[in-house]
């Protein structure tokens, strides 16, 4: 665990679901993915689920369920139990029972996300996830729309929405030219939205 981290917020008061959405946004900036990681999972599980595992396990009242391990193992003492530390990442229990009050049925569909949180009070969070690569310039524009819809969906019915988005390679225009625009416009639904751009030398 991050001791800086650990030693920042241990002794904080309780959290509510938009503390934690507070913390983790601050948190999920500081990622810098290395631009040498292909696959999108590598980039969810060492950018997004690690730092907000870590932060949940110092704030046991927030409780985080993600998709499920390959080894399938479950919390220790029941699920969303008062021991945090029994509590498991990727407990399939836990993922499942969360798919009950996260997920978004409409028209007919059903929408999940990539990580999901509940604060004391019953109050919820959604994180999508996406790690999106320019080939010779050219942008991923139909996954990023996906991702930019996903977060809209979430934000019907989660009182926080984060959507991070990891790009790799160059791309042919100027990144942030309209970078504000979308940002105010998806925060206005409800939607924080963190855009990382992956390094070439980075470590992680
Ligand atoms: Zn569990």
């Amino acid at each position: 665990m991050n001791r800086n981290l650990t030693s920042e917020i241990a002794a904080g008061p309780q959290m509510n679901i938009h503390d934690f959405a507070n913390a983790l946004e601050k948190r999920l900036k500081e990622e810098v993915p290395s631009a040498q990681l292909k696959r999108e999972a590598e980039f969810e599980r060492n950018h997004v689920i690690d730092p907000a595992w870590e932060l949940s396990q110092a704030h046991p009242e927030i409780c985080v369920s993600v998709h499920p391990a390959k080894k399938r193992e479950m919390c220790g003492a029941g699920c969303g139990g008062a021991d945090p530390s029994s509590r498991v990442k990727g407990c399939p229990r836990c993922w499942k029972e969360s798919k009950g009050w996260s997920a978004v049925n409409a028209f007919g569909t059903r929408n999940n996300f990539d990580l999901v949180a509940k604060d004391r009070e019953g109050k919820i969070l959604a994180v999508e996830v996406k790690w999106l690569a320019f080939s010779s310039g050219k942008g991923p524009n139909g996954e990023f729309q996906r991702f930019i819809g996903q977060c809209a969906l979430a934000a019907a019915i989660h009182d926080e929405v984060i959507g991070v988005c990891g790009f790799r390679g160059q791309p042919r225009k100027k990144f942030d030219e309209q970078e504000d625009a979308v940002r105010k416009t998806m925060r206005g639904i409800g939607v924080r939205l963190v855009l990382v751009q992956a390094k070439l030398n980075s470590k992680k």
